[in-house]
């Protein structure tokens, strides 16, 4: 038998290296030859890709049963290939939906519990591992291992948000929201600038179970950070009664746009059309889960918007100690390093989330996506910098360009990971491209 030629494996944002992809309904016995688990490949940078050109890579979306579902309860298990899209289109007829829910379906549940995700409801949900209550992994000395809570704490609190690097997950044991509709009642405000978008989301958190808000990262002066904020709630059956939501139709982008196409004059020119025509200032609706929840999945493959050298997606978290002045610091540094973003998106944080290295903390996040430039690696030096002094940090989910230094300035929980790690798999069998780049394994 021939062996398995490596093929280019890629980040959302278009990072890749050469690797082996092993593909099979099997995670237990294909993990014995893996040395990284992946789902849909919806992280933006190289956390999801082999630590070394040819590596062999474990691709776990043939792993998508459904392995116990209590109706009553909403309590779910599944294999950990099993993406969103998949479950919820079981799931939502019954009126039970995911307590937490990244911008995208298309996701797993292992990717999901890896980067410990958050939703526009972090609010007041918190991360999606606050709702998880099993997780069966296979560990560096091929045990398989059930932890929780309460057996094995410590594998379980480092799995969630671990970026794949304590084991395979194989399984995953949640619990589901009930809800009273499968349609959200949305309100849409448009807003001037950043420091009221500051106020706005920390007053909408009271009220609306999810809100974010779109930014334009471009205009600048006392419009700096002018956009519109979504929020919303589960709508009501009389209320989507008297206003069914229209269902949506996802597009595709068939080819790669030339990179002179996303240019700071043509995203002005979106951006302010974006803001101007949201007419009146405040709008209420009710629309499909697809609109408020997974709006960038209407057109597939869009991350091809961003030409073959793809983008990194910048996504940092300012601590509510920073004051409220600290998303503007961000904005305007990104402004004068004349890093044109096309998407920027910012939310408020309620709470840290339940694994060591989980992202959230309380106070406001900006994700920030940035074409890729030979002068990139400078951009996202400088920003760490600031979001250092804000003492915030970045989201590893995203992260393609941060140093092993700066991580370990931002987050000294990295320490107490390594700890765990240590324990589970001394000889670090698990690795990726990220964690040669950011806690010194072994390429
Ligand atoms: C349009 C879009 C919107 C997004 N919005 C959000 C958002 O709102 N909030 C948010 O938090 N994230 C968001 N993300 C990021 C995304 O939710 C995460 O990167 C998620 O981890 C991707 O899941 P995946 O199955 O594609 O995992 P992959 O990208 O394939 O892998 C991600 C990480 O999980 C690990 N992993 C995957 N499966 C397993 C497994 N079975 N066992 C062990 N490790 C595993 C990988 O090793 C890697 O480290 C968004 C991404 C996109 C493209």
């Amino acid at each position: 038998m021939r062996a398995p030629r490596p093929t280019r494996l890629q980040g959302w944002g278009r990072q890749s290296r050469l690797g082996i992809e092993r593909r099979g309904e099997d995670l237990e016995r294909l993990g014995a030859v893996a040395r990284l688990s992946r789902g849909l490949g919806r992280s933006y940078g190289d956390s999801s890709l082999p630590a070394a050109d040819g590596e062999i890579v474990l691709n776990t979306t043939l792993a998508d049963r459904i392995l116990a579902f209590d109706e009553a309860t909403g309590l779910v298990r599944a294999e950990a290939g099993l993406s969103l899209v998949d479950l919820h289109r079981i799931t939502l007829p019954k009126l039970m939906f995911s307590p937490v829910t990244p911008g995208t379906q298309f996701v797993t549940l292992g990717g999901m519990v890896a980067a410990d995700v958050h939703g526009k409801n972090q609010h007041t949900a918190g991360n999606f591992g606050d709702h998880v209550t099993k997780l069966r992994v296979r560990v560096a000395d091929g045990r398989v291992i059930e932890c929780s809570p309460d057996e094995h704490p410590d594998l379980f609190s480092a799995t969630i948000g671990g970026m794949g690097l304590t084991g395979h997950i194989l399984e995953v044991e949640f619990r589901l929201e009930r809800i009273p509709s499968a349609a959200i009642v949305q309100e849409s405000v448009r807003i001037a600038n950043v420091d009221e978008f500051q106020e706005e989301l920390e007053a909408s958190a009271k009220e609306w179970p999810f809100s974010m808000g779109w930014i334009d990262a471009i205009t600048g002066g006392a419009s700096l950070g002018r956009g519109v904020l979504y929020r919303g709630r589960w709508a009501t059956p009389e209320e989507v009664a008297g206003s069914p939501p229209r269902p949506r139709r996802a597009a595709q982008l068939p080819v790669d746009f030339p990179s002179w196409v996303l240019n700071p004059a043509s995203i002005r020119a979106f951006n302010a059309l974006k803001y101007h025509s949201h007419v009146p200032r405040v709008q209420r609706r009710v629309v499909g889960i697809e609109e408020l929840f997974y709006p960038l999945d209407a057109i597939h493959d869009w991350h091809r918007m961003y030409g073959a050298r793809g983008f990194t997606q910048y996504q940092c978290v300012l601590p509510r100690r920073a004051g409220k002045g600290s998303a503007r610091r961000v904005l305007t540094l990104l402004s004068n390093l004349g890093a044109a973003s096309f998407l920027c998106v910012i939310k408020d944080f309620g709470r840290e989330g339940r694994g060591i290295l989980s992202f959230p903390t309380p106070g406001i996040t900006l994700a920030i996506d940035i074409p890729i430039r030979p002068d990139t690696p400078d951009v996202v030096r400088a920003l760490n910098a600031l979001v250092l002094e804000l003492g915030g940090r970045v989201y590893l989910a995203k992260d393609s360009f941060t140093t092993a230094d700066e991580l370990a300035r931002m987050d000294p929980r990295v320490e107490e990971f390594q700890r765990v790690r240590e324990v589970w798999d001394p000889e670090r069998r698990f690795r990726s491209a990220q964690s040669v780049r950011l806690l010194g394994d072994s390429p």
